[in-house]
């Protein structure tokens, strides 16, 4: 790059006095923050050191979650910024090492990056002029618009500005360094600096564009846009565990608090979330919750717990055992708004910083209910209730065979030789609808020749509400239940129909020893019929719109096997309910304890639902899905949306079993070969 010559020239000494004072400023602020996030509990975020370094690339050089539905566009612009900001921060230090010490970074000399620098410095300019545009005129509504966000833009446009007006005036002024390489887009100009004024233009451009360097570095660790530099961090130390599986509380006999009950109960990483926050507000545009006009929005949670630690951290600093707000409390609608939260993820997957919502919900709802018996009580009773009975409908443990009654599916005591436990679940045991869905698979697994066994009596609720609704304590009991029964009868691999009893069974049983093969039941029947275990005939022509289930789809990532099978189906043709589908599918409403409490505010989400659906225009006479939840959610909302003639929401095993080439007689035969 271009820079006055001469190894330690005289204003080198000023410039070394201006970097101490940005970047001492810079540091000041940087350990005040570290120290902080020291508050925090200690968390083990180094294991899978590969896939770390892998989303290092791919996440944070590659902008992957940036870059995605339906904001390919603004990715782009703010994708462009950064990697401009890669490219300038480099050269950045090399004025700073010339102008100081006449060194140079390496590299910084050669057409590449002369090139580099160049087209980034222009691409960057047009990405702020979109970026102050839009927040000016267009003002997308969850983004927060304040104005450190336009002092940023400013300080960047400048910093464009003075690093294109000096490569020009310092190429006229005959500044370029022997050996280096042009600014090419710079010496494309003719020059407008006549006589000596290029080499005063290029000087004053010169001193605007390092000194504007390090106030940007002073000012930054200040604002949001911190998250230049915590996004790094953020996403090598972001969760490798499924993101289905909550945190275990270990030895929760002996502990004493639950949750994040203060400030200090947040793990190091859920506060660094909080530093890294974009406030680009993906994550609220996506919350169903608060599309409905619940009071909760997924980027003020992620906020909020900043804004605390920020404010009340340095009173925790001088005395660790300063009371400070419970962040449950920190705001007078704060628990209104955490149970509201379906836990769905959608503001999970569509966070470009890899920021994790729910952990952060979760463990502010484990205080609510474990430490203050603060749950809304019609959730309190679906506890009560799995306590009690082992579901959370309260109906009696003898019944929960019921639903298999003259079916002949043996129980594993009956048939302890059963390759798969199917693990029926609540819903498929206890609601009448899903019954229907539960002996649709036992018909499509017999005409397979599955050798399955159920559970029968013996089996319990996997715990999954009561997890989310924050009573750890009763999902380990019931978590522990289901693993000393599997480990009585030698189970090894597990289907379940419901995504949330899978997503349970799959990613958190093992963290109490509970290990097992584990499928949900669409990506099964995707492999019978493609090795032609089963083969469907043709019935009557029918489009069917498919819903993605939370807890299938974000959670758990299965989202082409169902498609698959409906379009295995002869006389199916499937469509999608965009642009609400894959990893923006909208939830049913039922996840995160949600099923078993009244919605007070809003509308209800399982009637959006519906109304995307209608809006959608798919011409659809029916809605398929995989969930148990989602079934009850929908059915409810067709009925209460009026649109039960046009639309029956159905599970894809019913379609699948109505189609069965062979119908399995499922009263005569025990289950399966
Ligand atoms: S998990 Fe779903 S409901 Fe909960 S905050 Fe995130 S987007 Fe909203
Ligand atoms: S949490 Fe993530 S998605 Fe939400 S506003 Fe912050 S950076 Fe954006």
């Amino acid at each position: 790059m271009i820079a006055p010559t001469g190894s330690f020239y005289s204003g080198g000494a000023v410039l070394l006095v201006l970097t101490l004072l940005g970047f001492g400023a810079f540091m000041w602020r940087a350990v005040f923050l570290v120290r902080l996030l020291r508050l925090g509990k200690p968390e083990a975020r180094l294991d899978h050191p590969w896939r770390r370094f892998r989303d290092e690339l791919v996440i944070y050089l590659g902008q992957r979650k940036l870059l995605t539905r339906p904001y390919y566009v603004r990715g782009l612009g703010h994708a462009l910024i950064f990697w401009g900001f890669l490219v300038i921060t480099y050269g950045s230090a090399d004025l700073l090492l010339r102008g100081i010490l006449g060194l140079h970074m390496p590299g910084t000399e050669s057409g590449v990056y002369a090139w580099s620098l160049d087209l980034f410095a222009v691409a960057v300019l047009a990405s702020i002029i979109v970026a102050f545009v839009r927040r000016a005129l267009v003002r997308p509504p969850h983004m927060h618009i304040a104005r450190e966000g336009y002092v940023i833009l400013a300080l960047i446009g400048v910093l464009m500005l003075t690093l294109l007006v000096f490569e020009y005036a310092g190429i006229a002024a005959g500044k370029v360094v022997a050996g280096g390489t042009r600014p090419p887009l710079a010496g494309l100009i003719p020059d407008v600096f006549p006589g000596e004024s290029s080499g005063v233009v290029f000087y004053w451009a010169w001193w605007a564009h390092v000194t504007t360097i390090l106030v940007f570095a002073a000012y930054l660790p200040h604002t949001k846009h911190l998250h230049i530099v915590t996004t790094l961090p953020n996403v090598f130390f972001r969760k490798q565990t499924p993101r289905g599986q909550l945190s275990l509380i270990e030895d929760i006999e002996s502990q004493e608090t639950f949750g994040a009950a203060s400030l200090k109960d947040f793990s190091w990483k859920q506060l660094l979330d909080g530093y890294t926050c974009t406030e680009c507000g993906r994550c609220s545009d996506n919350c169903p919750a608060l599309a409905v006009g619940k009071p909760l929005d997924p980027q003020k949670i992620v906020l909020d717990i900043r804004d605390q630690l920020v404010r009340e951290g340095a009173k925790l600093l001088a005395d660790p055992n300063a009371t400070v707000t419970s962040p449950a409390h920190w705001g007078e609608t704060k628990p209104e708004e955490l149970w509201a939260c379906t836990t769905c993820a959608a503001c999970v997957e569509a966070c470009p910083v890899t920021i994790e919502h729910i952990d952060k919900i979760v463990d502010m709802r484990r205080t609510l209910t474990l430490m203050e018996g603060a749950t809304p009580p019609e959730a309190q009773r679906a506890m009560t209730n799995i306590e009690r009975a082992g579901n959370p409908w309260g109906n009696s443990r003898d019944s929960r065979g019921e639903w298999a009654e003259g079916l002949a599916i043996p129980t594993f005591a009956e048939r302890p030789d059963a390759e798969y436990l199917y693990f029926v679940g609540c819903a498929g045991s206890y609601d009448r609808r899903n019954q229907k869905v539960a002996r649709a698979l036992a018909a499509i697994l017999r005409a397979a020749g599955v050798s399955f066994a159920i559970l029968g009596t013996a089996e319990t609720c996997t715990g999954d509400p009561a997890r989310r609704l924050g009573n750890e304590y009763l999902y380990q009991t019931q978590a522990e239940q289901n693993i000393a029964t599997f480990g009585a009868h030698g189970v090894k691999k597990v289907i379940t129909s419901c995504p949330h009893c899978f997503n349970t069974i799959a990613n958190e049983y093992p963290q109490l020893g509970g290990n097992y093969e584990v499928t949900h039941a669409l990506p099964l029947v995707q492999k019978l019929i493609a090795e032609k275990r089963i083969t469907l005939t043709k019935g009557a022509d029918e489009i069917v719109a498919y819903h993605d289930p939370c807890y299938l789809g974000r959670h758990n990532g299965i989202y082409d096997q169902p498609r698959a099978v409906l379009d295995a189906i002869p006389g199916v043709e499937r469509k999608e309910i965009a642009p609400h589908h894959r990893e923006r599918g909208f939830c049913c409403g039922a996840g995160g304890g949600r099923m078993w409490m009244e919605e007070r505010m809003g509308q209800r989400v399982n009637h959006r639902r519906v109304e995307q659906l209608v809006m959608a225009n798919t011409g659809a006479t029916k809605v398929a899905s995989g969930c148990p939840y989602c079934l009850i959610m929908l059915d409810e909302g067709v009925g209460a949306k009026g649109v039960q003639e046009q639309i029956t929401p159905v599970d894809v095993l019913e379609l699948v079993a109505a189609r069965l080439e062979t119908p399995a007689t499922l009263t005569t035969t025990a289950g399966g070969s």
